[in-house]
């Protein structure tokens, strides 16, 4: 049997880190926040850079601890299930939480680490986020002085080919995807649910809110996903869920 789960921000939310279209998101609460993760505000507006490391402050990602949802999807893998992790998430805690980073697809790529936009040099997020803290509202490359970013896929920039190429085939192939803490509403990954589900794959999607594919997928599981996501895959792994 193999599992794909497929996680957005929901999932990471009892880290500490907010979603961003949930009830409480940072774009629900201030739409124009949207910018910060848009290539060409990024570029061309200071104050939008300015605002894009404040958020990356309050978010440190590099900082935190993996949730119980998180540890349960590494230990299901560990116990020799064959697992593939496709997140939109860049907060690097399905690693963290020790899932091996091979069975990883970061098709948004990672917030642990910043890229110049100029040389290309890279380095870890939480040392530019240090000068941030130290003063420097929208630190230059240490390199070249040009203008750093996160290593994200920001809109208007197409995703890797070669991840996304692996995430496809991915959910062709599995036996069981599971949405689990994200609306949906991100293409191309939404439609990687119905592609399983064409492929014959059973589709489960566990999110407090509903997605557009609730209607498609075998199974909804509202409410927590954190007490939600560790019982389902205990179920999968004792072999309880029919279907599969
Ligand atoms: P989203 O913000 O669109 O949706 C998250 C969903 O999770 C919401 O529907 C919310 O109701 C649900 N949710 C939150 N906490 C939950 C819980 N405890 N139990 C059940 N459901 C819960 O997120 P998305 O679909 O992943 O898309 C947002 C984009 O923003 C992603 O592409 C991602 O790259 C990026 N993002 C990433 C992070 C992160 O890395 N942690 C955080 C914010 C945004
Ligand atoms: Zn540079």
């Amino acid at each position: 049997m193999s599992v794909v789960l497929l996680t957005g921000a929901g999932i990471s939310t009892a880290a500490g880190i907010p979603d961003f279209r949930g009830p409480d998101g940072v774009w629900t609460r201030d739409p124009e926040a949207e910018r910060t993760s848009t290539l060409s505000w990024y570029l061309g507006d200071a104050g939008v850079r300015r605002r894009a490391w404040q958020m990356r402050l309050e978010s440190r990602v590099w900082e935190r601890e993996p949730t119980r949802a998180h540890r349960a999807i590494a230990a299901f893998a560990a116990a020799g299930h064959d697992t593939t992790i496709i997140t939109q998430n860049i907060d690097g805690l399905h690693q963290a939480a020790g899932s091996r980073s091979a069975d990883v697809l970061e098709v948004h790529g990672t917030a642990r680490s910043w890229r110049c936009e100029d040389c290309r040099a890279t380095g870890p997020m939480s040392e530019a986020a240090a000068r941030v803290r130290g003063g420097d509202p929208d630190p230059a490359c240490p390199d070249c002085g040009g203008i750093i970013r996160a290593q994200t896929i920001l809109f208007e920039e197409a995703l890797d080919a070669q991840v996304l190429d692996a995430a496809f085939a991915a959910a062709e192939a599995c036996d069981v995807l599971i949405a689990v803490g994200t609306g949906l509403s991100v293409y191309p990954v939404a439609g990687l649910v119905p592609l399983a589900a064409e492929h014959g794959a059973r589709t489960l999607i566990l999110n407090a809110e509903p997605t557009p594919f609730d209607g498609l997928a075998d199974e909804v599981l509202d409410g927590d996903l954190q007490e939600r996501l560790p019982a389902v895959l205990d179920e999968l792994a004792t072999g309880s869920i029919r279907g599969v």
